[in-house]
């Protein structure tokens, strides 16, 4: 493709630019994005979707895609849950209403380890310099919200790496509102260093007595040894730190990223019965204690609400 091609489609097929980008270290970071048009409505919790050219660069060391040359130029677009840097200035809260751009903590994801679809997205996303320009979804969506929670209810946000990035912008809103339950964040990654909120969440802590924040990790040599959220939980380092029991009356948790941590359960088709999938995720822990998982195809809600990522 020549540099007036890919001009020309860049200016047909591209309606934001980023505005921010930082990146925690080469495979995390976070982007900010302003769209050409008004930011649409939203909730905390809630996604949409971002999107390149085929024919943008890629950042080296990612798993070769060896696109055919009638798939260059394409548009690839992937859906990302909007996150939230929480704070404007130390202590202060954001006035979110007044940002015109979009927040996203977003991971690289190399190679697909599992045989399925090479990473499209993430290497060409991890090239963008400040004041290049994307695709953004014109719709922001989700059922992923704070519809369900009451001023005193308990709430855990449990999330597996860049998970926490929908978590981190419903902790903003709660805290704005002035929630009175107990707050507990947490989250798995392999590394201290993908923590990519720490030094907010520690900061948080400080200034508000019913928020907790647990960065779990399960690589990093001195913590001794892996540490997952259900372990988390089942060992009672979850209800410890949260300084309550998990009474399903007055807790609602939300789980996001690896759908293992999550543990959907599934219908057989031939014998209607539901079943968990193995290894056993958090939400059949917590429905053995009493909690219901929402229920998308009988539309029940629950108070354990999820976002799977993969
Ligand atoms: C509702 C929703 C919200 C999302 N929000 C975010 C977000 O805020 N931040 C974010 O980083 N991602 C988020 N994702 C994942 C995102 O949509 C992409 O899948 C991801 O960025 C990888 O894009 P890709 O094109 O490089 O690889 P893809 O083609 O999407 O994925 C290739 C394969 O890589 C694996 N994979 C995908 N994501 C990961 C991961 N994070 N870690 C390990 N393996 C993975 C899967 O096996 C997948 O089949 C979200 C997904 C959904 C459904």
């Amino acid at each position: 493709m020549t540099p007036e091609q890919i001009a020309e489609l860049r200016t047909q097929r591209y309606n934001a630019t980023v505005v921010y980008q930082k990146k925690l270290h080469s495979d995390l970071m976070v982007l900010r994005v302003k769209p050409d048009f008004e930011r649409p409505k939203h909730e905390p919790g809630q996604y949409c979707t971002l999107g390149l050219g085929n024919w943008e660069p890629r950042v080296d060391g990612c798993q070769p895609d060896n696109l055919k040359p009638d798939e260059l130029s394409k548009i690839v677009r992937r859906s990302y849950s909007l996150s939230s840097s929480i704070y404007s200035e130390s202590g202060k809260l954001r006035d979110m209403a007044h940002d015109d751009w979009i927040e996203f903590y977003i991971v690289l994801v190399r190679e697909n380890t599992d045989g399925g679809r090479v990473p499209a997205l993430t290497p060409r996303l991890f090239a963008l310099q400040q004041g290049d320009r994307v695709q953004i979804g014109e719709k922001i969506v989700g059922h992923f919200t704070l519809h369900c929670v009451q001023p005193t209810d308990n709430v855990l946000f449990l999330g597996t790496g860049t998970g926490e990035a929908p978590h981190n912008f419903m902790v903003w809103e709660l805290l704005s509102r002035g929630h009175k339950g107990k707050i507990l964040n947490a989250c798995c990654v392999r590394f201290k260093k993908d923590l990519g909120y720490l030094p907010t969440h520690h900061q948080l802590m400080e200034q508000y007595p019913n928020y907790k924040y647990v960065g779990l990790t399960t690589r990093e040599a001195e913590a001794g040894r892996k540490v997952y959220i259900q372990d988390a939980i089942t060992s009672g380092q979850m209800e410890e730190t949260l300084g309550d029991t998990l009474d399903p009356a007055r807790t609602h948790v939300f789980l996001c990223g690896n759908p293992k941590m999550i543990g959907i359960p599934a219908k057989d088709r031939e014998t209607g019965h539901w079943s968990y999938p193995q290894p056993t995720g958090v939400i059949e822990i917590l429905e053995s204690r009493g909690f219901r998982a929402d229920n998308a195809a009988t539309k029940v809600e629950g108070n354990i609400h999820f976002e799977k990522y993969w």
